[in-house]
């Protein structure tokens, strides 16, 4: 049976983003309610994995307009300046707000905030808590989060539909994982933080949570996609498990070797060799370039061929034993366990992974996308800072700043909504009765879940990699529209309703599938090379044509259309993205 409850804002994510926008809820009306819906326990949320730290200017060598120049060139001239602009501003009142909330960030002796260097920022502006920044930065928040009445939680529940009415959203519909009953949530404003999409790639750093599936719901609700194409490689993952190995861990001054134990990415005009601890390029350029030399160094044969493909090392073993346990205490600990390898006395191998997605939901500065009643904030979301390509360290205060922008915007529209009505509990009820007759008490379905997202995620390896053509992503886009079409005829085993993990499965299949599409169309549709999209076939970046923002939106017959958006340029003019200096 249908359960309903009813609140004024209504978060779908737990993590970092959610969390903030929660607080900044509960901060501008106390007399709002305020329900925080997630498909794990907040604490799991894949923003606990963050190791590294969070970027914001500190420090009398620095500036805002260094911070934004970094962000917007590093972005390859994407990003919407002003957003940057705001960003870069209100980022240190962000990070000093979470220290008195009680985030133990790293400091110097003398007690100042200690800030790291960065992959692509000229300037020391990475603050951390150890290699466990995420972890720390989220149970300050969580804990913030307690002390609000107003904020009620529904943990381990999986939202599946938004309710909309006279295209406005009012809730969402959510199964309740521990019992399988669903649940209709009514809300005056919703805010999406589910999070990024690594996993419709084979081979990631994201979590196993993290499907796209709150960009899949406004994307069926009629809301677009922006700039899908721009996917991230990290360049420094484990082979075999994906595991991250921080960017840290070159910015404390780790190297980059190829299997003749050169420094290969002094060829790559990323700068040249420096001593440690002074190493603002090469090792920390961005990581599209690095994720890119790593490719080439593939292609020339000086990359080394490991059980689980080709790998290059890095070298931590020159700062000691000593360094690595006071700031990279949980590279060595994730080596140690699954690498089986000391890296104080050995190299680790290394190749790059799936890391971020750049794109996400469509928003405007404060996180309204253009449906009436939706925001959204955090990795799901595309405002955007990040263009094509993100800095390290500018997410996890992304989801501070964007965040509580969310939270403001959407307190102060539900403020003045009246009511949703009861009429949207027929949409949640239709609702359940799909889940019913698609997944749950239907019988003999042909298609299994792992097959068709094994299917679908080889075919993004494939095509929609650190290098792309033409004709691999026409192939792809055909082959998506028929993982499609197969997933109608999908078929579980278990019909039960309690901790139904298959048909979660099956659920987060669904959005990835959609997600996969739209990252597939834009990246066709983009007929140059900008930042992490490299087309074989177009090897230029084209300002003409292409300093644009992709939207995708979902056609009636399911298909994805992609139209383009200006971007916003208030003080940077496009120019050449120049490293090394
Ligand atoms: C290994 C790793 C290391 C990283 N290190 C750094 C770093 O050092 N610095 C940095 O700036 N960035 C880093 N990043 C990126 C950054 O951590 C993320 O972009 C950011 O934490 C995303 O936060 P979020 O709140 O948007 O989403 P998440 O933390 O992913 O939270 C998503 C939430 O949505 C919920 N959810 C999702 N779908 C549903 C659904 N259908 N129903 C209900 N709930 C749902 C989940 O339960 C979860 O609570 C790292 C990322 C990874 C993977």
């Amino acid at each position: 049976m249908l359960d309903i409850s009813s609140h004024d804002v209504l978060l779908i994510g737990g993590g970092g983003a959610g969390l903030r926008a929660a607080i900044a809820v509960a901060e501008t009306n106390p007399n709002l309610s305020v329900a925080v819906i997630s498909k794990v326990y907040p604490m799991r949320s894949h923003t606990v994995s963050a190791e590294g730290g969070a970027a914001g200017v500190i420090g009398k060598n620095d500036s805002l307009d260094e911070h934004c120049y970094d962000t917007i060139s590093g972005g390859d001239w994407l990003p919407d300046q002003d957003a940057v602009e705001a960003f870069v501003k209100e980022a240190p009142l962000e990070l000093m707000r979470l220290e008195h909330w009680g985030c133990p960030w790293n400091r110097e002796p003398d007690g100042h905030i200690a800030v790291r260097p960065f992959g692509g920022m000229k300037k020391e502006r990475t603050w951390f808590a150890a290699d466990k920044t995420g972890f720390h930065m989220l149970h300050t928040l969580f804990q913030t989060s307690l002390k609000y009445d107003a904020v009620a939680r529904y943990d381990e529940y999986y939202a599946t539909k938004l309710l909309m009415d006279d295209g406005q959203v009012q809730g969402a519909v959510a199964v309740e994982l521990s019992s399988g009953k669903v649940q209709a949530i009514t809300a005056k404003a919703v805010i999406i933080c589910t999070g990024g999409c690594g996993r419709v790639f084979p081979f990631t750093t994201n979590a196993a949570i993290k499907t796209g599936d709150g960009m899949a719901l406004t994307y069926r609700a009629g809301a677009p996609l922006k700039d899908m194409e721009f996917i991230q490689y990290h360049p420094t993952g484990l082979p075999f498990t994906g595991i991250l190995i921080t960017e840290a861990a070159r910015a404390e001054g780790g190297y980059m070797l190829n299997k003749d134990g050169y420094r290969y990415l002094q060829d790559y005009n990323l700068g040249t060799p420096q001593p440690t601890p002074v190493l603002r390029s090469m090792e920390l350029g961005p990581r599209d370039r690095l994720s890119q030399a790593f490719v080439k160094e593939f292609e020339r044969g000086r990359t080394v061929e490991g059980p689980y493909g080709a790998v290059v090392h890095l070298d931590l073993r020159h700062l000691g034993e000593k360094k690595i346990e006071a700031k990279l205490p949980f590279v060595r600990e994730l080596c140690l366990k699954y690498e089986n390898l000391d890296p104080v006395r050995e190299l680790i191998p290394v190749r790059p992974v799936v890391h971020y997605v750049m794109g996400g939901i469509h928003t405007d500065l404060n996180g309204a996308t253009p449906l009436q009643g939706l925001f959204a904030a955090g990795e799901a979301a595309c405002v955007s800072i990040n263009g094509a390509n993100r800095l390290g360290s500018n997410s996890l205060t992304e989801c501070l700043v964007f965040g509580a922008r969310a939270g403001r915007a959407a307190a102060e529209f539900a403020s003045v909504q009246r009511p949703p009505g009861r009429h949207l509990l027929a949409q949640a009820a239709e609702e359940e009765e799909r889940l019913q007759d698609r997944f749950l008490n239907k019988s003999g379905g042909r298609e299994r879940i792992a097959t068709l997202r094994e299917e679908m995620q080889k075919t993004m390896e494939q095509s929609a990699g650190i290098y792309r053509s033409g004709e691999s992503l026409q192939h792809a886009a055909g082959k998506l529209r028929e993982l499609q079409e197969r997933f109608e005829d999908i078929g579980l085993d278990d019909h039960s309703r309690a901790f139904n993990t298959e048909l979660v499965a099956a659920l987060e299949l669904a959005s990835m599938l959609d997600v996969a599409e739209s990252v597939i169309q834009c990246a066709l549709q983009r007929q140059e090379s900008r930042g992490a999209h490299q087309r074989t076939d177009f090897p230029a970046r084209d300002d003409q044509k292409y300093l644009a923002h992709s939207l995708v939106s979902r056609q009636a017959d399911g298909s994805p259309v992609v139209s383009y958006a200006p971007v916003t340029i208030t003080r940077w003019p496009p120019a050449e993205r120049v490293y090394g200096k």
